[in-house]
């Protein structure tokens, strides 16, 4: 059985004492309200991960995840973080190739392949991010694009090792936009996504891997996108930012 889970991509938001209100309003608000089976990742920006980890039960409904990390483990990479130094401090996720660090820090699916070794090197789990731009969607092989991202940057891995890899689906089109994928966009996806990895992998392991969602999901749409066969909770950027909201997101998904 797979797991469900909705994952909260902070970006660059919030101050040490913002960033510290929304953290324990969440790990409340979830410890009260969630009865279900769904994981919260929460992924504040890196400064903040080391004291959100005393808030965070290891063990418990919330987890802790890294917007990015380095490739390499340690070296003379001046402003960076290693995967190594992440798992050091008991973050247990790490957002990798998320559209943004694709498109400003040009990212490519060969770099990306090697930060997905790092992080499972290191006992993090990657959550890799896939998706298509607009004009991809409206006039090419937007599928082929999604599927040759996922090729490069994961087929490498060993059956066990994918075994610990979530894949988040984000339409570049709607992320940050207000514009989501409907329903049925993501479900189709999402399909496409699963039958490529029992191609790779065999159907036991497909069946076995969590797609989040990823693209303007909010408390209003959350429970009809998460409503799909294929769709396995989401990645969320602007709902993650208010508790409330957030937490109205997490609920859809149990
Ligand atoms: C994201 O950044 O991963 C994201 C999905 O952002 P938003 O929800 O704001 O579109």
């Amino acid at each position: 059985m797979r797991k469900k889970i909705v994952a909260g991509n902070w970006k660059m938001n919030k101050t040490a004492e913002e960033a510290k209100a929304l953290l324990s309003e969440v790990i409340n608000m979830v410890k009260d309200e969630v009865t279900g089976d769904v994981e919260v990742v929460l992924c504040p920006p890196a400064l903040y991960l080391a004291s959100a980890r005393q808030y965070v039960t290891a063990g418990g409904k919330v987890s802790l995840g890294a917007q990015n990390c380095h490739e390499k483990a340690s070296g003379a990479y001046t402003g960076e973080i290693s995967a190594p130094m992440l798992q050091s401090i008991g973050v247990d996720y790490v957002i990798i190739g998320h559209s943004e660090r694709r498109q400003y820090f040009e990212e490519t699916n060969e770099q990306l392949a090697e930060k997905v070794n790092s992080a499972l090197e290191s006992g993090l789990k990657p959550i890799f991010c896939c998706g298509e731009s607009r004009d991809l969607r409206e006039n090419g092989d937007y599928i082929g694009f999604v599927k040759d991202q996922i090729t490069e940057g994961l087929f490498h891995l060993s059956s066990e090792s994918f075994a610990n890899v979530v894949i988040a689906y984000e339409p570049i089109w709607a992320i940050g936009t207000g514009l989501t994928a409907s329903s049925g966009q993501a479900q189709d996806m999402h399909f496409e996504l699963r039958q490529h990895i029992a191609g790779q992998y065999g159907d036991s392991v497909a069946q076995d891997t969590t797609i989040l969602y990823g693209g303007s999901a909010n408390a209003q749409n959350a429970a009809e996108l998460f409503s799909q066969p294929d769709v396995d909770g989401g990645l969320i950027g602007g709902a993650s930012l208010k508790a409330r909201d957030f937490l109205t997101v997490v609920k859809a998904a149990q």
